[in-house]
């Protein structure tokens, strides 16, 4: 959403200095003696979150045993893989499960005011708790939280059962940026959950203009803008387990992957480099980006990127992102910040571009732009594919009031329909190298 840019600051752990700052010396043996409980706190911290991961770990592999009989079908783990971007107004969540099981949650968040908060609430955890995704089993595997954007996380909390825990967060910026929706303070002192990603190496060529004697002189010159890592740390190459590795080309960290069925992978992360006057703070910018491939289909998720973002896979990302299924428009449908033609061209996607946004939108915020929905909707026509039933689509034009239409290329909001959109990917032949 638009908002005012606000003030970043620098990681701090929190400590209260006082007692360092008062008149009184401390005496030594009180200070070692505060070090020490610290220390036995600390660690006990870190006990108590490797054993309950680790007792996670075992009650998952007591419900599915290897070479134990399938699920249900229609049921979670069933070999079909579930997608729904849920409706949540303005604001953003997309929950999945995996051929296998797992689950994974992309932000949850709103700031909806078209809707009751209790009809709202309700509605998302029709779909949240059913039984394809949380209702057998309340365990998240992965969350990718986009971005600290109020809407893309202020729901944790309220919507996702008490019970449920993720095993890894996977998250820009820093953690404490995200603290204002209380949800993640149920896992603090879970550090090892936690992940920060920032993947946004690239060099941009930057023009810089020089005065030489009387003339003046512009050069172009490679600026190094960004870095790989995760967690202060960096990624593990290939020949690591399975899990958190960067894959084959260098540049996507994998989160997730199923043999021959599903892999996860995030694109991109802190992106930093304005490269196309996005105007943006640099928050929505530095969204993390995933990719989803999934059989013989794949899904792009943008959070809330900017043309910045775009640019950047584009330079860096290009063959992984042409031609996916399924994507998303990033920031709500904003043309404002995001959503350029050139991005629309690189993804041309095959099937279907989805916008969370609320069935009218805000006034205040006029989302999404009609020039975006049309972006696509030109794209889909003109490639002949994505043809579906004639379905309605809100958003608004340049100036005037919210303007309906029936449209039949595949563009969808998620005020579309009660549910949200949801696709559904049945077992087929995996894409090559999957
Ligand atoms: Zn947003």
């Amino acid at each position: 959403m638009p908002k005012n840019p606000r003030k970043r600051t620098a990681d701090d752990d929190g400590s209260d200095t006082k007692d360092l700052m008062s008149n009184k010396t401390p005496k030594l043996p009180v200070e070692t003696a505060l070090d020490k409980k610290n220390t036995q706190a600390l660690q006990s911290r870190i006990k108590k979150a490797n054993d309950d991961r680790a007792a996670r770990d075992a009650e998952w592999a007591a419900l599915h045993p290897a070479g134990g009989p399938p699920p249900p079908a229609g049921s979670r783990g069933d070999g079909t893989f579930r997608l729904t971007h849920l409706r949540m107004g303005a604001g953003d969540c997309t929950i999945m499960c995996t051929p296998e099981g797992r689950v994974v949650l992309v932000d949850c968040g709103t700031n909806d005011s078209e809707q009751a908060p209790a009809d709202f609430a309700a509605m998302a955890a029709d779909v949240l708790e059913s039984k394809e995704y949380l209702l057998n089993y309340p365990r998240i595997d992965v969350v990718i939280l986009t971005h600290p954007d109020k809407d893309h996380y202020n729901q944790l909390a309220q919507l996702l059962p008490q019970t449920a825990i993720p095993r890894t967060v996977y998250h820009s910026d820093e953690r404490k940026e995200y603290a204002k929706g209380g949800w993640l303070n149920r896992v603090e002192g879970y550090d090892d959950l936690c992940r920060r990603v920032e993947l946004s190496a690239d060099q941009a060529e930057r023009e810089i203009s020089e005065k030489k004697g009387k003339s003046r002189v512009t050069k172009k010159v490679k600026t190094a803008i960004g870095y790989t890592r995760l967690a202060g740390g960096t990624i593990p190459s290939s020949g690591t387990p399975e899990e958190e590795k960067l894959d084959g080309d260098g540049g996507g960290l994998v989160v997730l992957y199923e043999k021959g069925a599903c892999k996860i992978t995030i694109l991109a992360g802190m992106v930093q480099y304005d490269y196309e006057d996005d105007k943006d703070d640099g928050t929505n910018r530095a969204s993390l980006v995933t990719l989803v491939e999934v059989y013989d289909k794949s899904f792009l998720l943008l959070g809330d990127a900017t043309r910045s973002t775009e640019r950047y896979l584009v330079n860096q990302r290009a063959a992984k992102i042409k031609n996916v299924d399924y994507t998303t428009a990033g920031h709500h449908g904003s043309n404002r910040t995001s959503t350029g033609q050139f991005f629309v061209d690189a993804v041309d996607p095959v099937r279907q571009a989805t916008v969370s946004a609320g069935k009218k939108g805000l006034d205040a915020h006029r989302l999404p732009s009609w020039q975006v929905i049309d972006r696509y909707q030109i794209r889909l026509n003109a490639s002949g594919r994505g043809k579906y039933p004639k379905h309605t689509v809100s958003a608004w034009p340049d100036a005037g009031d919210v303007v309906e239409k029936q449209v039949e290329e595949g563009v969808f909001t998620t005020g579309c329909s009660t549910k949200g959109v949801q696709i559904i990917v049945p077992p087929a032949t995996p894409r090559p190298g999957l």
